[in-house]
């Protein structure tokens, strides 16, 4: 028996994806620990995507949310190469069955109409269902006048329905316009990432716009930029602290104080009594 192979006998057995190294601070982290808290790299702190039902959990009271419009589907209108198997990936590797989550549920007991993206669907793309499904959303809060929520994770416009997914944000807009003139609040939470129309559509309309640290909100990607203009970028550009210095963001919040904070916003728009140690300070 050689050297090698006596060494890796004695060498403990352990299991895949046990341990990993953060993609930020590189440091080894126990992913059991990872996943136990809301996915914050215990060492530095870098928020890891959360699904859209991670999402929900982390932000609605528990078993508070109802589904709406859960099993709209989009077609292949431009009979794009792989657009149907490349939705029936997304859809077993989710188990979603499109890129945002919409319905109702409580935050701190405040009804809410909340719609959650999913990056790992298609990179949260938005194509006509997404639209459709925030829009619907957003029609719902208009009429019920539940404050809305939207939580984005999106690589912008889906190429497979181009112009199709293009309108989205005029349409998504244009039904936000008319939550405003009715005065139902809308808080627009952005995480990493938010890009392209979604970022230039309601993404960016909140009442309040909120961001997960060091997310990266855009419109075009930094690579592209700096091969458009052939210069080097500022520091931290694109990222929510860079964004909430210039004026794009309200606040920049992080993950484990976002229900609270989305909660105390929700009752300062909605002109309702301050709860817990709030009331008492
Ligand atoms: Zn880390």
């Amino acid at each position: 028996m050689s050297i090698l192979s006596r060494i890796r006998r004695r060498r403990p057995v352990i299991p895949d994806g046990l341990w990993m190294k953060c993609q930020s601070c590189e440091e080894i982290i126990y992913t059991k620990t990872l996943y136990e808290g809301n996915k914050l790299c215990p060492k530095c702190g870098y928020h890891y995507p959360l699904s859209a039902r991670e999402r929900i959990a982390l932000l609605c009271d528990e078993g508070s949310f109802v589904e709406r419009d859960a099993y709209l589907i989009p077609l292949d209108p431009l009979q794009f190469p792989e657009y149907l198997d490349k939705q029936e990936k997304s859809r077993s590797k989710t188990k979603e069955y499109e890129a945002v989550v919409t319905g109702v549920g409580r935050i701190e007991g405040i009804a809410t109409a909340i719609g959650v993206m999913d990056f790992g669907y298609i990179g949260g793309t938005m194509g006509s269902v997404v639209g459709e499904k925030v829009t619907r959303l957003i029609e719902h809060a208009c009429t019920e006048r539940l404050p809305l929520l939207v939580v984005s994770a999106s690589g912008g416009v889906r190429m497979q329905e181009s112009i199709i997914g293009l309108m989205q944000m005029a349409k998504t807009s244009a039904a936000l316009y008319r939550l405003r003139q009715a005065r139902v609040p809308y808080i627009s939470l952005l995480t990493n990432p938010t890009t392209g129309g979604t970022t230039a559509s309601y993404a960016s309309l909140g009442d309040v716009n909120i961001a997960e640290p060091k997310a990266l909100i855009c419109f075009a990607g930094p690579r592209v930029i700096k091969q458009t203009i052939r210069q080097e970028l500022p520091e931290g550009f694109q990222t929510a602290e860079f964004l909430l210095e210039h004026g794009l963001l309200d606040m920049v919040v992080p993950r484990p104080e976002l229900k609270a904070t989305i909660a105390r916003l929700l009752r300062y728009l909605l002109n309702l009594p301050v709860a817990g140690p709030e009331a008492a300070a």
